[in-house]
C-alpha cells in the first residue's frame, strides 16, 4: 500500500464504525483466517465488526477464535442484508470479484459506503476505494499482517489474531511448501509463534479431522484418477453418487486434487465434482511450474484463481464437462 492508501484507511478507521468483512463464497482457511484476524483486529480499535460469509465455512475451521460469530448470509438472507445496508464500512478479503460471493453480489452491488480490498488473486476488479492487492503473496492472511503494520498497530497482533492469521498462511501455502512461500512468510509465522500461537496444534485441528467416511471417499477419487503422461496431465472425478454414498459433507474434498500432482512428471490436475443439488460440476485445477491454470479456468470453465491454484465450473453433465477437458489437454504442451 502507498502512503496515500495508508492514510485513506486510517483516516476510515479514525472513528468507531459498523464494519462489514466479507470473504468468498465457500470460505477456505485463508478466507475464514483473514476476516476473523481483522475482525478481533477492529474490535481492538472499538469499532463494531461482523463475519458475513456468503455460505457456511468447513467444520475444520469452526474452532477459528470468533468462528461463533460468524453470520451466514445463505441461512439468513433478511438479516445478513439488513446489516450489510448499515454497514459504513465493507472489508472485502480473499477474493477480487464481486461475483465470488454469489447472492450476495447483488446486496453488496448497492452499498455506497467505501469497500478495501485485501487479496492476493490475478485482475482485480475495481469495486474498493481501496485495493490492496498482490499475486505475489501467499495467502490473504499474510498480507492482513502487512496491512496491520503499515497502520502502525503491529502491537495489537496478539495469540488470538495471530492464531486466524497462521491458519491461512499454512493452509493456503501447502503448510509452507507451495513456491509462494518466502523468507517474510517464515518471518511472520515466527513472529506469531513468539506470540504463543500453537503452530502444531493448529495444524492438527486442519488437518487431523478426518472422518472415516472422508478417507473412503479420498480411496474412491484416488482410483477414479486418469493420468495422461503424455500431456503431463491428471484429473479426478467425483459424481453425486460417490458423494451420497461416503455421507459427504462440506470440507471432505478439499485438497485431494493436490495428489495428482504428486505422480511423477504430472505437472497439470483437475478434479471435477458433480454438485446436483446446485445443479453445478465445481472444479478446481493445480499446476506445477509455469503452466498458468488461472487462464485455463478463465478460457475454459468460467473461472480463476493463481496460476498454480484456480478453480471454475460447468452447468454441463459431469461426463460431458470430463470430455470437454479431454479435449482440450490433448491440444496442449505442457512443460
Ligand atoms: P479451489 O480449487 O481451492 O476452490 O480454488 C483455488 C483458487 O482459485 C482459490 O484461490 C480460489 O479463491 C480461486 N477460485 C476458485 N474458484 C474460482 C472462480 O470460480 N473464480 C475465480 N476468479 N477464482 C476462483
Ligand atoms: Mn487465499
Amino acid at each position: 500500500m502507498n502512503e496515500i492508501e495508508i492514510s485513506t484507511v486510517q483516516e476510515l478507521l479514525s472513528s468507531p464504525k459498523k464494519i462489514a468483512i466479507i470473504p468468498h463464497r465457500s470460505p477456505d482457511g485463508d478466507a475464514m483466517g483473514s476476516t476473523l484476524a481483522l475482525y478481533h483486529f477492529l474490535l481492538k480499535l472499538n469499532h463494531q465488526p461482523v463475519v458475513i460469509a456468503p455460505n457456511d465455512f468447513p467444520n475444520f475451521l469452526a474452532w477459528l477464535p470468533g468462528a461463533e460469530t460468524v453470520l451466514i448470509y445463505e441461512n439468513d438472507k433478511t438479516n445478513c442484508a439488513t446489516i450489510l445496508k448499515e454497514a459504513q464500512l465493507v472489508f472485502t478479503l480473499d477474493f477480487n470479484a464481486l461475483h465470488r460471493t454469489g447472492e450476495m453480489e447483488h446486496v453488496l452491488n448497492k452499498l455506497t459506503v467505501p469497500f478495501i480490498m485485501v487479496d492476493h488473486h490475478q485482475k482485480p476488479d475495481t469495486f474498493a476505494m481501496v485495493t490492496y492487492s498482490n499475486t505475489a503473496f501467499g495467502s490473504t492472511c499474510e498480507m492482513i499482517y502487512n496491512f496491520i503494520s503499515f497502520l502502525g498497530k503491529e502491537k495489537l497482533i496478539d495469540k488470538t489474531i495471530g492464531t486466524c492469521l497462521y491458519t491461512g498462511i499454512m493452509t493456503d501455502s501447502g503448510s509452507f511448501r507451495f513456491p509462494s512461500t518466502t523468507s517474510n512468510t517464515h518471518r511472520v509465522v515466527a513472529n506469531l509463534i513468539d506470540l504463543g500461537v500453537e503452530n502444531s496444534d493448529i495444524h492438527n485441528q486442519v488437518f487431523d479431522a478426518n472422518s472415516y467416511n472422508r478417507l473412503q471417499l479420498l480411496g474412491r477419487a484416488l482410483q477414479n484418477m486418469k493420468v495422461f503422461p503424455e500431456h503431463k496431465t491428471a484429473y479426478i472425478s467425483l459424481s453425486q453418487k460417490e458423494l451420497d454414498e461416503f455421507h459427504y459433507v462440506k470440507g471432505d474434498t478439499e485438497g485431494i486434487v493436490n495428489y495428482s500432482l504428486t505422480i511423477k512428471g504430472i505437472h497439470f490436475a483437475a478434479i471435477f465434482i458433480e454438485h446436483l443439488d446446485e445443479n453445478i460440476i465445481k472444479i478446481s485445477f493445480r499446476s506445477q511450474g509455469s503452466f498458468d491454470v488461472n487462464q485455463f479456468a478463465r478460457d475454459h470453465f468460467q473461472g480463476g484463481g493463481h496460476i498454480n491454484a484456480a478453480g471454475g465450473k460447468s452447468y454441463d453433465t459431469l461426463a460431458h464437462a470430463i470430455n470437454k477437458f479431454e479435449k482440450i489437454i490433448a491440444t496442449l504442451e505442457i512443460e
